[in-house]
């Protein structure tokens, strides 16, 4: 049953890495040295000799080059699923700019769903599962989509784009952490394709080519799920925080003035605050430090407690991404 594969994720953090293949014409040489079968990879780093120039990083497991969509997905069913039975959980994109993270969550596009990220899927499965037991339970799903920049929240629903919309009220209401950030229902496929359509727009206004927007802030896309049993009327809520993170790279200090050493520091705030919450919460440490960036408090109820985390660290094979490879598995290695 679904209570079975939810207990069967054993323990409540994950931590999945992805491998992105080589892009176009470049087929150059690998960083990646092997791949196990129980989630180990090696990396070589070229610029190190000797036995310093191989390390083994571990995780729950590791996506090949090779990897599908459909595969990526068949392994994150569980806990997408886990919450049409009241659970909450978050599924986190984490890795430098150009590593595949909005490949992952999103894909490379809308219109072909063969390549459909986690997203599309997560939503289509849901829709899925709720009419198959429609005869027991009526669930209404909706979704909030809000980006999260230089420590500001913004809602990426508003129908008229142009206008920048930032949430103020932080407070919690109706059991939404945003809760004035637009909530709408969906029922089927066409629905979602049409709210990311203009979630999309929104999240360009203001980006230039030189700064594109989208690897400064955080996007997360929340489904709110609500199912009435028909018998006893009992009421079950739970959500699924969907977090295309920043792009985790440091910026060079002599690149980083002005708006841009802002951001960056944003940005390094908040990827700190996300490893520090997690890795408090894999240590079962007593005081977790979610109050230290909006990205940690707004998901706070879904981190911890019950709810499941899975993390997909994603790195690019290339040779000169060497030192961000290392910079994020050993985030990884902190969180797992
Ligand atoms: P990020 O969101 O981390 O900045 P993207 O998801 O935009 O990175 O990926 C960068 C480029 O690599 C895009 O052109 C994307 O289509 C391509 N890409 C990423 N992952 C894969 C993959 N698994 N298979 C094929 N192409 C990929
Ligand atoms: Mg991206």
């Amino acid at each position: 049953s679904l209570y079975n594969q939810v207990i069967d994720l054993k323990g409540s953090i994950r931590v999945y890495c992805r491998v992105r293949p080589f892009l176009g014409q470049s087929n150059g040489q690998s960083t990646v040295d092997y791949i196990g079968e129980n989630g180990n990879i090696m990396i070589v780093n070229p610029l190190k000799q000797g036995k310093d120039a191989r390390k083994v990083f571990s995780f729950n497991k590791v996506f090949a080059t090779n990897a599908t969509q459909e595969q990526i997905y068949s392994d994150t069913k569980p806990l997408v699923r886990s919450v049409l039975d009241g659970y909450n959980a978050c599924i986190f994109a984490y890795g430098q700019t150009g590593s595949g993270k909005t490949y992952t969550m999103s894909g490379p596009d809308l219109m072909t769903e063969e390549t459909w990220g986690v997203n599309y899927r997560a939503l289509r499965d849901l829709f899925h599962i709720s009419k198959e037991r429609a005869e027991a339970i009526n669930y209404e799903v909706s979704v909030q989509m809000i980006e999260i920049y230089n420590e500001q929240v913004r809602d990426l629903l508003v129908s008229d784009g142009s206008n920048r919309r930032y949430i103020r009220n932080n407070s919690q209401l109706n059991g939404l952490n945003v809760p004035d950030a637009c909530l709408v229902p969906v029922s089927c496929t066409q629905d979602v394709l049409d709210l990311m359509k203009i979630g999309q727009r929104n999240r360009a206004v203001g980006a230039t080519a030189l700064n594109e927007r989208s690897s400064r802030s955080h996007s997360v896309l929340t489904i709110h799920v609500r199912g009435r049993d028909l018998v006893s009327n009992s009421v079950l809520k739970g959500c699924l925080h969907l977090v295309d993170l920043a792009g985790s790279e440091r910026v060079e200090k002599s690149e980083a003035v002005g708006e841009r050493l802002k951001e960056a520091q944003h940005i390094n705030k908040s990827l700190s605050a996300l490893g520090d919450v997690i890795s408090s919460l894999a240590q079962k440490s007593q005081h977790i430090p979610y109050r230290n960036s909006k990205l940690t408090q707004v998901l706070q109820d879904s981190l911890g407690g019950h709810a499941k985390t899975l993390m997909f660290v994603h790195i690019n094979p290339e040779i000169n991404a060497i030192g961000e490879t290392i910079s994020t598995l050993k985030f990884a290695e902190r969180v797992a």
